[in-house]
C-alpha cells in the first residue's frame, strides 16, 4: 500500500507519500505564515486562495521527492475537516481531481484523527493508548481504541493552549506564531517572578481552561506598563516563563489524572504545542510515574502535515472505508461522535 495524503485545513499546504509499513517517502509542507504575518492571525480567504494555488505544486513535489508517480499509488487521502472551510474545500477538490483522473480510491480523513494516529505511524504503537492533542485549535485527551474509535475524555472549555500562546505573543508584541517565540523568551526568563493561576486544578476531572491565564497575563502586562511606562525585556521573558510554566503544570496534572483513570501502556502527545520542550519535559515524568511510555513524535509530525493524513487514510482504507465523488468538506467534525461539539474547544 502507498498513499498520497493531502492537508489544507489551516495555514499549511501539505502533501506526502506514505507506505502501509509507515515509511514516509516524502513530506512536503508549504507554510503560509509569511502571508498572514501582517494580520495577527490566519485570514481564511487568503488561506483558501493560497491553498488552491499551491496544492498541485505540493503534490507534484511530493511525488518527485518520493520518486514515484500517481500510477504507483494505492489511494488518495485528504483532510475533509474540521478546519477553515475554504482550505478544506480546496484540498478535497484537488484530491477528487487526482482520484478521478488516476482512477484511485479516495479516502476522506478527519484532521484530528491524523494527529491522533501519528504515534502509530512513527512508532507502531498498539491500541489502546491515550493521546493529548494540544494545538492552535484544539486541546483534548483522547482514548484511542481503533482507527475510528476515539473517546474524548476531557479537554479545554475555552481557548486551546496554542491559541493562548499566540495571544500572549500578540500582547507582548512577539512574532507569530506565538508558541515558538514565547518558548524562546521563556528560556531566558524566571518562571517564579509572576504568579499566574492554574485554572481548574481545584476541580476534579480532565477539563482545562486557558483563557483566564491570558487575561491574568494581560493584567500583569498593563500593570507593568502603568508602573514603569513600558515593558522591559526581562518583564517579557519572565511573563513568558510564568505563562509557559502555568500551561505545563495544568497539562501535567490533568495528564496524571487521565492516566490514573485510563491506565493504558502509552501516552502520546501531538499538535503544535507538543513541540514545546518544557511542556514535553513536564509530561514525561508524569508518564514514568504512571508506568506508561511517553511518546512525542518528531516536531515535523506534531504540526500539520500530509504524512499523518496519508497514514490515517491507510488505516481507514484497511478498515474498508472508501469515499465517493460526493465527499463533503466539513468545517466541524468531532472525532468522538458522543462528544458535545461545543465542548471541543476552538474550531
Ligand atoms: P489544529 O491542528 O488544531 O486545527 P493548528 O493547525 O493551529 O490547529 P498546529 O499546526 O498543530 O495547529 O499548531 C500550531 C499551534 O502550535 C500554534 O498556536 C503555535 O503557537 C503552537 N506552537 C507551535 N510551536 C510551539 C511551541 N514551541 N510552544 C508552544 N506552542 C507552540
Ligand atoms: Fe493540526
Amino acid at each position: 500500500i502507498v498513499f498520497l495524503g493531502i492537508e489544507s485545513s489551516c495555514d499549511d499546504t501539505a502533501a506526502a507519500i506514505v507506505t502501509g509499513e509507515g515509511r514516509i517517502l516524502a513530506s512536503v509542507v508549504s507554510s503560509q505564515t509569511a502571508l498572514h504575518a501582517d494580520f495577527g492571525g490566519v485570514v481564511p480567504e487568503i488561506a483558501a486562495r493560497a491553498h488552491a494555488e499551491r496544492l498541485d505544486l505540493a503534490v507534484e513535489e511530493a511525488l518527485a521527492k518520493a520518486g514515484v508517480t500517481l500510477a504507483d499509488m494505492t489511494g488518495v487521502a485528504v483532510t475533509a475537516g474540521p478546519g477553515l472551510i475554504g482550505g478544506v474545500m480546496a484540498g478535497v477538490m484537488c484530491a477528487k481531481g487526482i482520484a478521478a483522473g488516476a482512477g484511485l480510491p479516495l479516502v476522506g480523513v478527519n484532521h484530528l484523527a491524523g494527529h491522533a494516529l501519528t504515534p502509530r505511524l512513527t512508532d507502531g504503537v498498539e491500541y489502546p493508548y491515550l493521546m493529548l492533542l494540544v494545538s492552535g485549535g484544539h486541546c483534548q485527551f483522547l482514548r484511542v481504541d481503533g482507527p475510528e474509535d476515539f473517546t474524548r475524555i476531557g479537554g479545554t472549555i475555552d481557548d486551546a493552549p496554542g491559541e493562548a500562546f499566540d495571544k500572549l505573543a500578540k500582547l507582548l508584541a512577539l512574532p507569530q506564531p506565538g508558541g515558538p517565540s514565547v518558548e524562546a523568551e521563556a528560556a531566558l526568563g524566571d518562571p517564579d517572578r509572576f504568579d499566574l493561576p492554574r485554572p481548574l486544578l481545584d476541580r476534579p476531572g480532565f477539563d482545562m481552561s486557558f483563557s483566564g491565564l491570558k487575561t491574568a497575563a494581560l493584567r500583569l502586562r498593563d500593570q507593568l506598563i502603568a508602573e514603569q511606562g513600558g515593558l522591559r525585556q526581562t518583564d517579557r521573558r519572565d511573563l513568558c516563563a510564568a505563562f509557559q510554566s502555568a500551561v505545563a503544570d495544568v497539562l501535567a496534572e490533568k495528564t496524571r489524572r487521565a492516566l490514573a483513570a485510563h491506565p493504558v501502556p502509552v501516552i502520546a502527545v501531538a499538535g503544535g504545542v507538543a513541540a514545546n520542550q518544557s511542556i514535553r519535559g513536564a509530561l514525561e515524568p508524569i508518564a514514568d510515574e504512571a508506568g506508561a511510555r511517553f511518546l512525542a513524535p518528531p516536531l515535523s509530525l506534531c504540526t500539520d502535515n500530509g504524512a499523518m493524513i496519508a497514514w490515517a487514510g491507510i488505516e481507514r482504507f484497511r478498515q474498508g472505508h472508501r469515499d465517493g465523488m460526493d465527499l463533503q468538506a466539513r468545517p466541524r467534525w468531532p472525532l468522538d461522535s458522543s462528544a458535545a461539539p461545543m465542548l471541543g474547544g476552538g474550531k
